[in-house]
């Protein structure tokens, strides 16, 4: 279906963003992948995705933090693997604090690769996008875009801003053959909630099963972690002709986290 789509999937060297990166080259696109972590296990990475998948794959190590390495993350993908058709803005960092004690540097970074990141990437993105008419842009958000928890502030923040974000281009692009919509998970076990789990069962000297589930038991009424596999589902079908006329749209995946 996405056979000769070229798709960039920032934070994609882990978790969700790997679970989609997996999902679209299995759909037939070429991948752009990025994130941080060990380069041998990258390396592994690439060319397993490009054996498994039999498709283009490439890496590009830009920090999102930096609006300069954005922009040669969306050339370079560009001159290697062709124009971008699908930006998948997923890379995301979480710190935990009351908002008085909230580091105003925390702060700087997350709303930096959690908000700034999409706005850079799209821009760069967005023009060959329009002018060849097709596009799919899909930012991942958060259930934190719709809701808050406590000691999250710049984290919903960020998020909030990314569902604004994504109404805002839907509304620029309509009728471009370009649809920008967010995705919004709940729990998905990855290395960010992790260490969640891990700072919670050290706190309450709990062990980590019981932190799981007391995680999930207070905000994810299934009971369940969402799984990167189910987003990447998510993430195909957004690329599909019968998501042609969804755009603007925050898309929960959240085990009703958000309907209560
Ligand atoms: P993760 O920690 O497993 O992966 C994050 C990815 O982002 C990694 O590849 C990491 O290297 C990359 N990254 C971090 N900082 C970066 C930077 N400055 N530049 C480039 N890459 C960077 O986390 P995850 O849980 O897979 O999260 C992915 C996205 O999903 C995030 O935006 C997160 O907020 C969102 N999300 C996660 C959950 C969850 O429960 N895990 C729920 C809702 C939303």
């Amino acid at each position: 279906m996405l056979k000769g789509k070229t798709a960039i999937v920032t934070g994609s060297t882990s978790g969700i963003g790997l679970g989609i990166a997996r999902a679209l080259a299995g759909a037939g696109a070429d991948v752009m992948l990025n994130g941080f972590g060990e380069a041998s296990a990258i390396e592994t990475l690439r060319a397993g995705l490009a054996e498994e998948f039999g498709v283009r794959a490439g890496y590009h190590g830009a920090d999102l933090s930096k609006p300069a390495e954005i922009a040669d993350l969306v050339a370079t993908t560009a001159d290697r693997l062709g124009a971008v058709d699908i930006l998948v803005n997923n890379a995301g960092i979480q710190h935990v604090a009351p908002v008085e004690e909230f580091p105003a540097e925390r702060w700087d970074a997350v709303i930096a690769v959690n908000l700034s990141a999409v706005f850079h990437g799209i821009h760069h993105a967005l023009p060959e996008m329009k002018r060849r008419g097709w596009g799919r842009i899909l930012n991942v958000a958060s259930a934190h875009g719709l809701v808050a928890s406590v000691n999250k502030s710049a984290y919903v923040a960020a998020k909030h801003g990314v569902v604004g974000l994504t109404k805002a281009v839907a509304l620029e692009t309509a009728g471009t053959g370009v649809t920008c919509n967010a995705i919004c998970p709940g729990w998905v076990l990855t290395p960010l909630v992790q260490k969640q789990i891990d700072a919670l069962s050290a706190d309450r000297n709990i062990p980590e099963p019981q932190a799981k589930a007391e995680l999930l038991g207070a905000k994810q009424p299934s009971g369940e972690f969402v799984t990167p596999e189910q987003l990447g589902g998510l993430a195909v079908f957004l690329c599909s002709d019968s998501a042609a006329q969804m755009t603007g749209a925050s898309l929960t995946m959240d085990g009703g986290w958000t309907a209560q």
